[in-house]
């Protein structure tokens, strides 16, 4: 479970009520955030809001400058602690159209925009684009709430049912990370592009037109996966770290292992996971351990010092950094900046 939550909700509830008290119902100019918008047009044009950088820079594309499009998160932001102020709540409540993920980090939104009423937005759920995987405790994993269960661990067997309700519930929770997939970025650019192309119908061919050139780099940029992985003499990852990427190596038949599930919020891994992880690095000879953009890399940077593996970043898309932002990244950019770090996770030094 995410263990931010209600603090998070009750102080994005207590940002709205404050931002409607100090607005009323205007429109104002509160909700621009021009560092962030990809054009200074007027109020007129199609204005979209998305929680965080794969739908932005998805509609980034397909507008063209069309469309007034900002991400709620900033460049550097983590994005599972991001909350919301009053000024991306209004944002929220403005926009002709509202990208979020859905999924467990995004129910605190529910609230949000059930609050709104009428004046909510129309939104788009990712999760609702796509075939969705539950998260998956692989063996060796830190599960889910570890460290609450641990005191306990004694007379785990007493309590056999309520643990395994316990671990049926982590098992379930569903996957949101589902634009690390290729194919699934493919069928959201298309899905988002469709519901432009709706909103604003002039603007209609420009977006089908942007759409599938994006497509078209997306589509290639999955072929070079296919092709690199298909010819690898090994086929599994290992990351030192959350493992967000569970539909990408659904999409290409990869197998992995990993020091936690999905997004768990655990930061420090049992000492069976690190042992685990060490040896099995050691036994496959894998030539790379990951770690993930926005984390300090120090799970991964002990097990590849005690395993003599290399270390390298898997670019999970969350977010981009302030730097890579200003240098004009994309989601297909970073994508692609792990085709390199897929070939030496896959191929090693020779
Ligand atoms: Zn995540």
């Amino acid at each position: 479970m995410n263990l931010h939550l209600p603090g998070k909700l009750n102080r994005a509830l207590t940002a709205l009520l404050c931002a409607l008290l100090l607005t009323g119902c205007s429109r104002t100019d509160s909700a621009a955030q021009p560092d962030l918008s990809t054009t200074t047009q007027t109020d007129s044009s199609l204005q979209i809001v998305a929680t965080i950088f794969p739908p932005y820079d998805m509609a980034r594309s397909i507008s063209g400058g069309r469309a007034q499009v900002r991400m709620l998160l900033k460049p550097g932001e983590e994005t599972h602690s991001y909350e919301p102020t009053p000024q991306d709540i209004l944002a929220i409540q403005h926009a002709d159209l509202f990208l979020c993920v859905g999924g467990e980090n995004d129910v605190w939104l529910d609230n949000i925009l059930k609050s709104m009423g009428e004046d909510a937005p129309p939104v788009m759920r990712l999760v609702d684009l796509v075939d969705l995987v539950a998260e998956e405790e692989k063996e060796g994993m830190t599960s889910r709430g570890y460290h609450e269960e641990a005191h306990a661990e004694h007379d785990h067997e007493d309590h056999g049912n309520e643990e395994a309700q316990e671990e049926h519930d982590h098992e379930a929770e569903i996957d949101e990370h589902v634009w690390t997939s290729p194919s699934n970025a493919i069928a959201i650019t298309e899905a988002i592009a469709e519901k432009m192309a709706e909103l604003d119908p002039a603007g209609a061919a420009l977006y089908r037109s942007n759409a599938a050139a994006y497509v078209e780099e997306i589509s290639g940029l999955r072929d070079d996966f296919a092709r690199l992985i298909e010819n690898a003499p090994r086929k599994t990852l290992v990351f030192g770290d959350r493992f967000p990427i569970r539909y990408f190596v659904e999409e290409f038949g990869l197998d992995y292992y990993a020091a936690f599930p999905g997004c768990a919020e655990d930061t420090e891994p049992s000492a069976a996971t690190m042992i685990y992880l060490i040896e099995t690095v050691k036994r496959e000879k894998i030539p790379v351990v990951f770690s993930i953009e926005f984390s300090n890399g120090a799970i991964a940077d002990a097990i590849a010092e005690a395993s003599g593996a290399g270390r390298m970043t898997w670019q999970t898309c969350h977010n981009v950094t302030r730097a890579q932002f200003e240098a004009g990244e994309t989601y297909i950019t970073l994508m692609r900046s792990n085709l390199d770090a897929l070939k030496a996770a896959l191929y090693g030094e020779e």
